[in-house]
């Protein structure tokens, strides 16, 4: 199933590396407006400060950034969540030791960890915890600048913000994997409920023994059909067929292999029209057929090859005895109404019965 987790993820990356992008600039509008402040008062070009806070910490950061996009346009979806992380890692970083004066920047440290709430993912939640800490203790620990601007309660403190950052991070991460699993349930349940559906639309309409149309389903058809032939050009036929004496195929073989007969009649019968036209089970033994786009003749040498078709084939559960149909077919003309086209089919058919059986009457 679709990753909920990963929904709209090209998005996501975007609008994060784009937020980056800002902070960047932002660091960097404040960086110039310092040095051309440093520059006039001092009356200097400035080149250390230019190079130490300007071009360095913006090119690290911009690199970072140009290297995310294209690990999140190349490379697979959790790796581009963990270089997302990094990313704003990076960034925190860089501004924190670039400024090692500037109090409360250590917090920024903060902003990478909320990149696995956006893609719940709980390992990098984890894996940008442990990164920041270390990171925060190694800054503390090794850089004399920052070492000596802090006192060790405010080091104390922002190390305890960073850790409550996590916790509640955590809760909400617990929280959202709740909610996204209801929420997965959810859909489940709702495409089990359309499966089922599709499922019973189809057996709602299908004969449970031949697959083909039901009687009500064919009924439908035949309704819609004739409505659109009173009012369009649309040549249609009805064709009812019925296997010849089945009873006594019945009487001879059981009525299993009647049904085995059936079906395998019926299968010819679906096999010998087009896409366009509609078989139904009409009921016990009987067939009807609707053809439409065709002319009458073409519809009458299908229903005689179908005839001769099935009249070919031997049956081995009937020792290789033969099932014949018959057919009765009527061309539809406008001003027929459906009963009246129906009960003209019904009456060529016995009319092929009378006849002997084993062939196709059509109106003359
Ligand atoms: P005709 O050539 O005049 O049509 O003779 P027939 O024996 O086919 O006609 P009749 O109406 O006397 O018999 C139809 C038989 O079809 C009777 C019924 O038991 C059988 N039948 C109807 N539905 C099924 C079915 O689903 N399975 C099986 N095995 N037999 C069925
Ligand atoms: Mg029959
Ligand atoms: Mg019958």
């Amino acid at each position: 199933m679709h990753d909920l987790s990963l929904h709209n993820f090209n998005y996501w990356s975007r609008r994060i590396l784009i937020s980056y992008g800002i902070v960047v600039l932002f660091s960097l509008a404040a960086e110039t407006m310092a040095w051309l402040i440093t520059r006039k008062l001092s009356d200097g070009l400035q080149m250390d400060f230019l190079i130490d806070f300007i071009v360095i910490p913006t090119s690290i950061q911009l690199s970072f950034i140009a290297i995310t996009f294209l690990v999140v346009k190349w490379a697979n979806k959790t790796l581009s969540i963990y270089f997302l992380m990094l990313c704003g890692f990076v960034i925190s970083l860089t501004l924190i030791l670039t400024h090692p004066a500037v109090d409360g920047l250590e917090l920024t440290l903060l902003l990478p960890m909320a990149i696995a709430l956006i893609f719940f993912r709980m390992r990098v939640l984890v894996a940008s915890f442990i990164l920041s800490l270390v990171a925060y203790m190694a800054i503390y620990f090794w850089m004399p600048d920052f070492k000596d601007r802090i006192l060790e309660f405010e080091f104390i403190s922002y190390a305890c913000i960073l850790c409550a950052g996590y916790t509640i991070y955590y809760a909400v991460m617990q929280r959202e994997i709740e909610v996204l699993s209801s929420l997965r349930r959810a859909i489940d349940t709702e495409q089990e409920l359309r499966i089922e559906k599709t499922i019973i639309d189809k057996l709602s309409k299908t004969d449970a023994l031949t697959g083909l149309y039901n009687h009500r389903t064919f009924q439908e058809y035949l309704d819609h059909l004739v409505d659109q032939a009173t009012r369009y050009p649309l040549p249609i036929q009805l064709a009812i067929i019925d296997i010849d004496h089945f009873k006594s195929i019945n009487d001879s073989y059981g009525h299993s292999i009647g049904d085995i007969i059936l079906r395998r009649v019926a299968e010819l019968i679906h096999d010998a029209v087009t896409v366009n036209d509609i078989v139904a089970r009409y009921g016990g033994e009987e067939f009807a057929i609707i053809f439409t786009g065709k002319s009458l003749e073409e519809t009458y040498q299908m229903v005689e090859d179908m005839r001769l078709a099935i009249s070919q084939v031997q049956h081995p559960e009937m020792n290789g005895r033969v099932a014949t149909i018959s057919a009765g077919l009527q061309d539809y003309s406008p001003g027929l109404s459906k009963s009246e086209l129906f009960a003209q089919a019904d009456k060529l058919l016995y009319e092929a019965k009378r006849e002997g059986r084993n062939r196709t009457a059509m109106q003359a």
